[in-house]
């Protein structure tokens, strides 16, 4: 899997030749660096100000796409004029486009509910956090101990048991975090799609780069690459992903940043 900044001349001329280009990042651990508490994942001030540098010019189009709530991502990222998609794209805001999935809203209720049956039920696990998302919700055990992952992890399983085998609800994992989602055909990847069909407006679809380092984004590299982008995946170079480029961390991604930046005065 090559380093994207070692294959970095051949990205530019693909890049330079595209009439436009969608770039879209995950949020946690693509943009920012994993923290012990979600909350605490700030965006650096360089990765600011470049991401709003590549959203003014015309060349480029730029989204975050996260698992997070769209409200929670767009006051982190806070730069006007991006397209945010939170809840793994079942919401959606920017350039255009303001959509929530038809089907979600109906599941507010039961994500609440099974929420306040989480916190009840793993109330007694030091360290754990259940995040009801409206439309998901996340179980965070980064700060619990090693040893209870198991746990967690079954007591979501146990306790989320009614809605999964009636084919309410799913369940997905991430890094130290599991999740317990609406039964749609829809995640990153589709909202991907439908971002690039809003833009493209009929015409071409714009050439699209996605950059995510976790379970959830790698229907979103399938996705990318499949249409003809550049699927980045951010970490230590691994075979489980469908991407077909890689960098480090969120510090390379700001490097890469940079250079798209300064692509336009090539
Ligand atoms: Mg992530």
């Amino acid at each position: 899997m090559p380093h994207l900044l070692n294959v970095w001349p051949s990205v530019s001329r693909q890049l330079a030749a595209a009439s436009h280009v969608l770039l879209l990042f995950d949020y946690d651990g693509t943009l920012t660096p994993i923290v012990a508490r979600p909350e605490m994942a700030l965006l650096p001030q360089d990765t600011r100000r470049l991401l709003a540098e590549l959203a003014g010019m015309d060349r480029f189009t730029v989204g975050v796409v996260s698992g997070r709530e769209m409200a929670d991502v767009a006051e982190k990222v806070g730069i006007p004029g991006l397209v945010y998609a939170g809840n793994h794209g079942l919401e959606m805001t920017g350039c255009g486009m303001d959509f929530v999935h038809p089907e979600a809203a109906a599941f507010e209720a039961s994500v609440a509910e099974v929420s306040g049956l989480l916190r009840e039920g793993l109330a007694g696990v030091p360290g754990v956090e259940v995040d009801n998302k409206r439309l998901t919700l996340s179980v965070h055990f980064r700060n619990a101990a090693e040893s209870s992952a198991d746990q967690v992890d079954r007591t979501v399983v146990t306790i989320a048991a009614p809605y999964v085998e009636s084919g309410m609800m799913r369940i997905t994992r991430g890094k130290k975090v599991v999740e317990v989602r609406p039964n749609l055909d829809w995640g990153k990847g589709k909202a991907i799609q439908k971002i690039r069909r809003d833009l493209g407006d009929g015409g071409d679809s714009p050439f699209t780069m996605f950059f995510g380092d976790d379970q959830t984004d790698e229907e979103g590299f399938a996705v990318v690459q499949e249409a003809g982008g550049l699927a980045v995946f951010i970490g230590r170079p691994r075979e489980q992903t469908l991407a077909l480029h890689q960098l480090e961390s969120p510090t390379e991604v700001a490097q890469v940043l940079a250079l798209l930046a300064r692509l336009d005065r090539q």
